[in-house]
């Protein structure tokens, strides 16, 4: 309870997954959450959820690889909650899994522009907002994928690679402000994302869900809510001491 207290927090991809877990316990946590996703019956649900359970939020329709859209919805955030302290780069896709000598220009262009332009537009234009609260939290979705190699997903690898350091270089660029940058590393999360992709396989994903499970030490695959409190203790002033950080949650994935 209370653990973000009068901080306005921003979610991207917020509407389902992770980004919907993480609003749902920074709201729960005292902050006013802006949701924002490109599917706005899901996100305006979550807000309306939020709201009626008298928790402070609100749904904005944002495209994160679109600057100009980026940039005047953080200016809107700013405006309806009165500040900005905490945003969360968690809009992000999987994109093509296939070797790299099959990968195609669009296909490559398409997970940088929401994964790393994505996470440069929000970054760059809450910059601003951050310096005027006196201080914030920024916070990367990376993932494992961030930190060891896998055979499948070339543009994926490459893009939660290039957030991982590119939290490290704004932790050093903006330390000055009091804003922290940091990057979270899930292992595999029952989100969307994983369970759309396992549920598309032939057997259902039965096999597959064994083989991911079976690289997490832990025995299973984590909960969106996993992360989020990950988020939330990044957010918070637990952890002012932490900037150019990278939290890994994967279940043991990475510790072999
Ligand atoms: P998800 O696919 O379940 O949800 C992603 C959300 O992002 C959706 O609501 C989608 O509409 C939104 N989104 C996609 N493109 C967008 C855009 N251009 N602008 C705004 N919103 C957009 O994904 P998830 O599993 O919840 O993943 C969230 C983040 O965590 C991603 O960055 C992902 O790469 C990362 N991650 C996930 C896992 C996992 O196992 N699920 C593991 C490691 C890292």
């Amino acid at each position: 309870m209370d653990r973000l207290k009068g901080k306005v927090a921003i979610i991207t991809g917020a509407a389902l997954g992770i980004g919907r877990a993480t609003a749902v316990r920074m709201a729960e946590e005292g902050a006013s959450v802006a949701v924002l996703d490109m599917l706005v019956a899901e996100g305006e649900a979550l807000a309306a959820d939020l709201t009626g359970r008298g928790l402070s939020a609100r749904f904005w329709r944002c495209d994160v690889t679109s600057e100009v859209e980026v940039e005047r919805v953080i200016g809107e955030v700013a405006a309806a909650f009165g500040r900005l302290d905490v945003l969360v780069n968690n809009a992000g896709v999987s994109g093509a899994s296939k070797p790299t000598h099959e990968v195609t220009e669009a296909e490559w262009d398409f997970v940088q522009a929401v994964n790393v332009k994505g996470v440069f537009f929000c970054t760059k234009h809450a910059i601003p907002h951050l310096r005027a609260a006196g201080g914030g939290s920024i916070i990367h979705l990376s993932s494992i994928y961030g930190l060891v190699g896998a055979a499948d997903a070339p543009p994926y690898h490459a893009s939660k690679g290039a957030v991982r350091l590119m939290a490290k270089t704004d932790a050093m660029i903006y330390a000055p402000d009091r804003i922290r940058v940091n990057s979270i590393h899930p292992g595999f999360i029952q989100t969307p994302m994983v369970l759309n992709a396992l549920s598309a396989q032939e057997d259902g994903g039965a096999e597959a869900r064994e083989g991911l499970v079976a690289l997490h030490p832990l025995g299973h695959l984590g909960d969106p809510d996993d992360i989020a409190w990950g988020a939330v203790y990044l957010a918070s002033d637990e952890a002012r001491f932490v900037t150019g950080a990278e939290l890994v949650i994967d279940g043991g994935y990475t510790a072999r």
